[in-house]
Order: C-alpha cells, then structure tokens, then sequence
C-alpha cells in the first residue's frame, strides 16, 4: 500500500462530496458484510437510525453509531472535513503546521491542531478506508 493509492483532491471530491457520501463510506467501511451488534453479536434483529446515524439492536438495546469506537467519535466537526484533512495529511510527506492546515480545511487553528492529533497516532484505521474509497470507483 503507497501513498499513490490515496485519492487526490478531485478524486476525492468526487467520491466525498457530501456528509451523506461520508457517513454511507464509514458505515461500509465499518461493517461491510453488514452490521453486527459490537456488545452481544447479534446480526440480524436490528434497525438502522438514519437521522441519528446509529444503529438499534433489539436484541440487547445497544445504539452504537457509526463513529463509536474510531477517531471521529464526539466530534462537532463534519465527517467530510475529518476525511479531507486525513486525505491531506496522509498523502504529505512533509506534513503540515496546524496553521497550514487550518486555512486548507476552513477550521481555526486550534481544530486544526485537535484534528492532528487524533490523526497523528491512528493513520491505519483511516488509511484502508481512504485507500478502498479509490478502488471502488
Ligand atoms: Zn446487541
């Protein structure tokens, strides 16, 4: 896996051009052979709450979302934001400075420096999910 695989800004445009795009490509990304309750496994009696962006299973009431457990878990900003500053931050070699970064993604510097950090330590989970984003167009 290089860094050629990750996508460039039009062609990310293009895949990502939305929340709604974002949200659908974390959900698969998350559980692409559907979704299984992460606390008691069940893997059919549930429902998907579009407008809370969860999932419900009756089986033991658990809601987990589509960002529990990752990264982008109680954040404010939009997923497309958080899918854009990774696509930049890991497709540059030299990285930016959170000043730099901030005027990319429209943010204050202090969200800008809040977002490398979540990032710095957790390029993996999020790689795959850019990388299969590429491959599926
Ligand atoms: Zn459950």
């Amino acid at each position: 896996m290089s860094d050629e695989d990750l996508p460039g800004i039009l062609s990310f445009l293009e895949r990502f051009p939305d929340e709604d795009s974002c949200w659908e490509h974390l959900r698969d990304a998350r559980w692409p052979d559907g979704f299984t309750c992460p606390m008691c496994g069940e893997d059919e009696d549930w429902i998907f709450l579009d407008e809370r962006q969860r999932w419900h299973c009756y089986a033991c009431g658990h809601q987990p979302s589509i960002t529990s457990q990752t990264i982008l878990e109680n954040t404010n900003l939009d997923l497309q934001t958080w899918f854009l500053a990774a696509s930049l931050v890991f497709t540059t070699k030299q990285g930016f400075s959170s000043h730099e970064l901030a005027r990319k993604l429209e943010v204050h510097q202090e969200t800008a420096w809040y977002v490398q950090q979540r990032l710095g330590p957790h390029r993996r989970p999020l790689r795959p999910a850019l990388v299969r984003a590429r491959r599926t167009r």
